[in-house]
């Protein structure tokens, strides 16, 4: 089944666009949860979670990491949380792997939520 991620790749649906290069896109998250909340998204759906992902292709992992910090970096004041929501119950409601990026004026000493 094709992902939500993947018609935003295919730009079937649309999305406030901020990266996108042959493994990764980058786009607004349609529901901020902080002043910057960026989804970083390999383009391959083949992952379901980031344990997935970091068992089957480390350095992918590595890119969305870099990723992050440059969007962090160039969107704010280069501060971020990195989430990765794995599993229903931890709040994933979209199973293609994708690290939320929050970033400026995040509450101090919280895990906050996604
Ligand atoms: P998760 O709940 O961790 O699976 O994250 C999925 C995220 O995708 C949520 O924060 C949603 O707000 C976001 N989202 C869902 N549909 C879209 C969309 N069309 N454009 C941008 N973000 C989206």
């Amino acid at each position: 089944m094709t992902s939500i991620f993947s018609k935003i790749v295919a730009r079937e649906i649309p999305a406030r666009i901020v990266y996108e290069d042959e493994h990764l896109i980058a786009f607004h998250d349609i529901a901020p949860q902080a002043p910057v909340h960026v989804v970083v998204v390999p383009k391959t759906e083949e992952f379901s979670t980031v344990t997935e992902l970091a068992a089957a292709d480390p350095s992918l992992l590595a890119e969305m990491v870099s990723r992050a910090a440059n969007i962090a970096a160039e969107l704010s004041n280069g501060d971020y949380r990195l989430i990765f929501n794995s599993g229903e119950s931890a709040g994933q409601t979209v199973f293609h792997v994708h690290a939320h990026v929050l970033s400026g004026d995040l509450a101090e000493g919280s895990l906050g939520g996604k």
